[in-house]
This record gives structure tokens, sequence and C-alpha cells, in this order.
């Protein structure tokens, strides 16, 4: 069954994602990748195309998408091909942009995603290829006149394009964010969308179940999550619009305007023999050996499907709390660190992840800060829950000693100390306590003594309001068993 049809109507999306390969030079020259530099400052008399330049590939850029690859469950090719793309435009010197239509580096693959329900589902990959990036027209500096910057020229990219596997524009954003998340863990991607590292073309099209898909729009350059979201609900509702007044869908590009929030026509699609694709002359066909995939594969650090496994069993996390947390992996990295810092980290670890989910995470919202700009170490999450598991507080004092800390920043052990805050464990005051509290309620221990025993709640709530909250419950409870059943 399908829950996501609108009206009757399936929306179908696939997208392809530009991530930018984190590395030092560009893909087929020794420039900087650095962003932010001085305009036309990164740009080697290759990436201006000059006469009788030679590509040279950058082998690290090959073995970041190799990594992604396995990353993404996909099969590497041993054998792929660098081909000219050829188009006339400004940022573009050489006339055409060296890309891997033929013959990717890496064929299908797919990454699980997690449903608003909590179930998994799978978005199969088609392929990844490697291609550089254009330069920039600048058209702001000056009324009649446009820039170029070729900084960005030549800089290596992979694009993972998916198949039209996903349904709603929820499935399309968790996408993005899972592969983000993949690529962040493997470092093959720095992923900051506000700087154009990863970018979205989504295509998208509707139709009826069990009928042929329709045309689909390409809606270019998304660069943010949020962006996407907005773009892809705004283009189904047109979509259906358009189709229920009688109109045809034609197969065209679209603009996103993240003002407006409406997506308009850019131009109507290009095939790819407008193209006129062919073989780089200059570069030999990539040929990888088996040792150095395996190597890769070796190496391969955790990813985060692997990380949410073993803290569902080291940790004794929910497979939901351990999904939140893997999900960012700045977030997945403090947590580890608080527990590793807990006295005694694997009974703490679960409390751990309740205090970093619950409160912190509120108060993270409530501030609009991420985990990483907060103004105590992380540390102090796992000292205020060790405080917790040696009885030093109760849970519910704990609730004070967080608010003092994320307000003043201060250690929670010091925190409990200036507050005067440590749990009573005397005996003799617990039983000082319970003693006027019986004392003081006459009628209602009388009729606890004549059965009406669900009173005994409220003699415990009594005592730990005398003892101002910081009385240990365990031993509230005990003594004044005793005290009543005698
Ligand atoms: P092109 O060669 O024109 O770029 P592709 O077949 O490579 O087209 O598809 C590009 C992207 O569009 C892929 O991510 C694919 O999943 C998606 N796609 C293809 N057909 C549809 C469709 N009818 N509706 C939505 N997305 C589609
Ligand atoms: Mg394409």
């Amino acid at each position: 069954m399908n829950n996501n049809l609108i009206n009757g109507w399936e929306v179908i999306i696939g997208l392809e994602v530009h991530a930018q390969i984190a590395t030092k030079s560009k893909l087929f020259s020794a420039s900087p990748t650095e962003f932010g530099a001085e305009p036309n400052t990164h740009v080697s008399f290759y990436d201006a195309a000059m006469p009788g330049m030679l590509p040279v590939l950058n082998t690290y850029a090959v073995d970041q998408a190799i990594k992604t690859g396995i990353a993404i469950n996909g099969k590497v090719n041993k054998i792929s091909r660098f081909d000219r793309k050829n188009y006339f435009y400004p940022d573009l010197p050489s006339g055409y942009q060296i890309t891997q239509m033929f013959f990717p580096i890496i064929s299908g693959g797919y990454i699980d995603i997690l449903l608003e329900d909590g179930s998994n589902k799978r978005l199969r990959i088609h392929h990844i290829h490697m291609e550089q990036d254009a330069g920039k027209s600048v058209h702001d500096i000056a009324p009649h006149f446009s820039f170029i910057d070729l900084n960005r020229a030549g800089i290596p990219l992979m694009e993972i394009v998916s198949e039209p596997d996903m349904r709603s524009s929820y499935e399309a954003v968790q996408y993005v964010k899972s592969l983000r998340n993949i690529l962040k863990y493997i470092g093959a991607c720095d992923c900051n969308m506000e700087k154009g590292n990863l970018r979205v073309d989504a295509n998208i099209s509707i139709h009826k179940p069990d009928t042929p898909f329709g045309n689909r729009a390409e809606i270019k350059n998304i660069n943010s999550t949020k962006f996407l979201g907005d773009a892809l609900d705004y283009e189904i509702q047109r979509q259906i619009m358009e189709v229920e007044a009688g109109r045809k869908i034609p197969q065209e590009t679209r603009l996103f305007n993240s003002n407006t929030g409406e997506t308009r026509t850019m131009r109507s699609k290009e095939n790819a023999d407008d193209y006129r694709y062919f073989p780089d002359p200059d570069l030999k066909p990539l040929i990888l050996e088996q040792s150095r995939i395996d190597k890769i594969k070796n190496e391969l650090p955790e990813l985060p499907e692997a990380r949410k496994k073993r803290f569902i069993n080291d940790y004794k996390l929910t497979e939901f709390d351990a999904t939140v947390l893997v999900d960012d992996k700045t977030v997945a990295d403090y947590y580890e660190k608080a527990v590793n810092a807990a006295k005694t980290p694997t009974e703490s670890a679960k409390s751990i992840a309740n205090w970093i989910l619950g409160e912190l995470f509120a108060f993270l919202n409530k501030e609009n800060k991420n985990i990483n700009e907060l103004l105590f170490p992380i540390e102090y999450i796992a000292y205020l829950v060790d405080l917790i598991q040696d009885k030093t507080i109760s849970g519910k004092i704990a609730k004070t000693v967080f608010a003092d800390m994320i307000e003043t920043n201060n250690n929670p052990k010091d925190i409990v100390k200036k507050l005067g805050l440590e749990q009573i464990q005397d005996e003799n005051i617990i039983k000082q306590a319970i003693d006027e509290v019986l004392k003081n309620n006459p009628k209602q221990l009388e009729q606890y003594k004549s059965g009406k025993t669900a009173l005994f709640g409220f003699f415990v709530g009594q005592t730990m309001k005398l003892l101002q909250g910081k009385g240990n419950p365990e031993m509230i409870n005990n003594i004044l068993k005793e005290l009543l059943d005698k």
C-alpha cells in the first residue's frame, strides 16, 4: 500500500547530488581548491584552457570516489573512462566539461533511510561518476558587465545519481541527509551546503499508480535540505494542478527561488545528443587494481549503520535513540566522548543518551545552537550522570543541576556543592523527618492503619518535601514501611 498518494497521484523523485570531493587540489591540475580565495588566484594554465596544457588525474580524488562507492554498497568498476561534454559557457574556458558519461567509476548501490513511522526504506543509487566543476559568472558587481571567477573551474565533483525511488519530499530530504552523513563519516566531502560543497538537482514527476511515469521537471542546484523540501512541495502541487487542469507537464529544467518558494522554467530539457559526448583523447581509461580497491575497503572508517548497531548492542540503546545519535557524526562523537568520561561507561551509557536527546537537545533547539557550540565540555553530562549513579543526587535534583549547568557552564560536581544539593542518606535524619510527618498528620495515619494503604505515597511525598527533595527515595520508602508496619 502506498500512503503517499495525493488525490490519487503518486509522486516520483530521483536526485542527482553533486558532492565536492574533499581534496587539496583540482581534478586535473595542481591548483588549490580552498574556498573563499581572491577571484582567479587558484587558476593554472590548464584550468584556463591555455593551448597545449594537459590534464593530470588527481589519484587522491579517485580514491575518495572509490571509498564513497564502497560506503554506499555500490560496485567499483575496474575500468571507467572520462568523456568530454561539449557546450559553450563563459565559465568553462575549454568549451567542454570532463565527466564520465558512458563508463562511470561506480555502478549501483543503495542507502537505507528512516521513515517517519520508524521503519526503514532502501533507496537505490544508479551510479556515481566523477567530473570537474565549472567556474562562476558574477553579474552583480557592475550593471553592464559580467565577471568570471575561475577558482572553482576544475574542482573535483562526484555526481551521485539515484534511481527514481523516492515517493515524497520527506523521503528525498532523508536521502540527502543520510547521504551527507555517510560522506561526512568517510571524509569524502565536507558537505557544507552553504559553501556549495553539496548541491542537488531534483527530478520530479507525478503519475497514477500502475501507469507509466510522467514527464519530469528537473529543479537545478538546490543548496539546502530545507529548500529541497520546499521546492519539491511546491512542484508537487504545481504539477497536480497543471495535470488536473488538463494541461501536460513538459520535460524541462526549472529553478527554485528561495525568496518566493516557487519554481520557474529555466529551459526545456536538452538531450545527451546535444552535448556531443566523446572520450577525452588526453586521458587514458581509468584502470583500477583490485589491491587498491581492497586497501580502501579495509581502511574504511565505521559507517553510520555500523555505529548504530554498536550503540544498540554495547550501550543498550533503542533503535530510535541510536538512529538519532548517529544521524549527525558530530553528535555521535560527542555522545561517545561523554560515555567514555563516565565512571561506569557501560552502565551510564543509556542515561547519558537520555540526557543528550532530552534536556540537552531541548536546550539546543531553544537556543538555536549546534552541539559543538556548547560552552561547557560534553563530559559534564557524564559527571551529572555519575552523581545520580553514585546516589549523590536524585534524578529530580539532577534537573536543577542541569538547569544551573546550562546557565553557568559550571561543573555539576561544583554546582551540587555550591547549592548544597547532596542527597540525604543519613538514616537518622530521614527517620526524624518521617516521625515529624506522621506526628503532623494523625488523621491520615489513622486512616492508613485502618486499611487505606494508598496513603503510603502521601507520606513519602510529605517526607520528601520536608527534606527539600534531597532525601534518598529508596531509604525513605524502606524506613517508612518499617515504621508504619510495626
Ligand atoms: P538524464 O540522462 O536526462 O540526466 P537520467 O535517466 O540519468 O536522465 O535520470 C536523471 C535522474 O532523474 C535520476 O536521478 C533518475 O532517478 C531521475 N528520474 C528519471 N525519470 C524520472 C521520472 N519520471 N520522475 C522523476 N525522476 C526521474
Ligand atoms: Mg543526468
